[in-house]
């Protein structure tokens, strides 16, 4: 039997995770942070620098989530801190139009060329909740297509992900979402354009959208089989529907121009998030200029933001869009390749079945013994490896997704060093995933 590692000290992580819990639902703002799918108590970070992160207790990881991609130079870049500072000099927030908004928009649009119009919003889920509302403006129909497996943020009516077989209508995946709202969206399994064509032919009429994530990256990393994204703006577009790409993940990280720049299948609407903040709360929706110009006040659907395009938030968003040169994304897809080549290694020299998947420089890695395509198939692997495997990584010093349905996140920052630093715990960990029983 191998060893089991000894835990990381984490003494004050225990105590701020028990006192948060007094005043937090569940201790902590986003779910995944809780560490509920691989136990344990979640660690408090501290600080962070370059891809290091450092716990309360003064612990220091390899950073292999980066803020589930925001930090995509690694913390604290220069440039970054020094163009928030002089922001910050000037005042936090205005409520009124500001330069820097504009600078922003065009870093976006310059990029991106399907993106001709761009709106400024503050986090990805008001990205796909306005982008949804401005289809159904534009088109003057109520339903909406999403694959299992993809999320989109909170959004009410994208909160359902349940439902196989054709043309399921969803039943909501949360309480309080109710059925008005979730039976407005079709739900299809992930990769299979025949049910798209079957649900198009059966309801086109009423469909104002087809969302996906351009890349999925949040069931892990499941990407689109070659022509499923053109098949589906295809099938979109000979039903008068939009094909809606949600990039808050992609974008900006699958390369310099997104996952738009990868598969080259221009969708009418875009959604991005995460990166292009900075880390900061920035988020954009955009695209056809037609199709934008509906927005308010330009046209009658309505939108709004009191912190939108905040100057804090466009200065750390338009430092790190412009550091994301060529030479940046090598970096990245170097990195993604040597770390995700060494747990392959490790988990086979371990005896491990497993499937190593890539979206971008995004990847993971599920326990199955075919390459998984669609959410069924995520939810068939032996995510209960991933518990040990994880646990392993942490008490080396490398910080994983705390959950076996996320993508791992590289940055620029992540140097020979760090990366031997997760090389160099990988076996262990791999051995642990061999002996982890359900
Ligand atoms: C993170 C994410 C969102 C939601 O963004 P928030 O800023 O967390 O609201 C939406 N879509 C995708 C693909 C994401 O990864």
């Amino acid at each position: 039997m191998p060893q089991p590692t000894a835990p990381t000290p984490t003494p004050t992580s225990e105590q701020l995770f028990d006192r948060a819990n007094q005043v937090i639902p569940g201790g902590v703002n986003s779910p995944v942070r809780a560490f509920g799918s691989v136990g344990g108590t979640p660690v408090f970070m501290e600080s962070a620098q370059g891809p290091y992160l450092t716990d309360a207790d003064g612990n220091e990881y390899v950073d292999l989530i980066c803020s589930w991609g925001p930090m995509i130079l690694g913390h604290r870049h220069p440039a970054v801190v020094d163009a928030v500072q002089r922001a910050l000099a000037k005042g936090t927030s205005f409520g009124t139009a500001t330069e820097g908004e504009i600078a922003l928009a065009e870093e976006i649009t310059g990029r991106i060329g399907p993106v001709e119009k761009v709106r400024l919003v503050t986090s990805g889920t008001e990205a796909t909740m306005s982008a949804i509302r401005l289809a159904r403006g534009f088109t003057g129909r109520t339903k909406i297509v999403k694959f299992a497996g993809c999320y989109h943020g909170h959004v009410d009516a994208l909160l359902v992900a349940a439902g196989s077989g054709l043309a399921t209508f969803g039943l909501p995946d949360t309480p309080g979402v109710t059925g008005a709202q979730a039976g407005d969206t079709l739900v299809l399994p992930y990769n299979d354009l025949a049910a798209v064509e079957r649900v198009f032919a059966e309801r086109g009429s009423e469909i104002a959208c087809v969302i996906t994530e351009a890349a999925p990256g949040n069931m892990g990393a499941v990407p689109p089989l070659p022509g499923f994204n053109a098949g589906l703006k295809e099938l979109a577009h000979r039903h008068g529907a939009l094909y809606i790409s949600d990039e808050v993940m992609t974008g900006f990280r699958a390369s310099r121009t997104g996952w738009v720049g990868v598969d080259g299948v221009a969708p009418d609407l875009l959604t991005f998030g995460k990166v292009m903040g900075g880390g900061f709360p920035a988020a954009a929706f955009g695209g056809r200029a037609d199709v934008m110009a509906l927005l308010a006040p330009a046209g009658p659907v309505y939108q709004a933001g009191t912190l939108a395009g905040n100057p804090l938030a466009t200065a750390a968003g338009l430092a790190t869009l412009r550091e994301c040169t060529d030479a940046v994304y090598d970096r990245l897809n170097d990195v993604a390749d040597t770390i995700g080549t060494g747990v392959s290694k490790a988990l086979s020299d371990a005896g491990v079945v497993h499937q190593l998947q890539y979206s971008g420089t995004m990847f993971s890695v599920f326990f199955a013994d075919a390459p998984v395509t669609d959410y069924d198939a995520v939810k068939a692997t032996e995510a209960f490896r991933y518990r040990a495997f994880f646990h392993s990584m942490l008490s080396q010093g490398v910080y994983l997704p705390p959950s076996p349905f996320e993508a791992w996140f590289v940055s620029a920052s992540h140097d020979d060093r760090a990366v031997d630093r997760v090389l160099a715990a990988l076996p262990a960990a791999a051995r642990a995933a061999a002996s982890a029983t359900p």
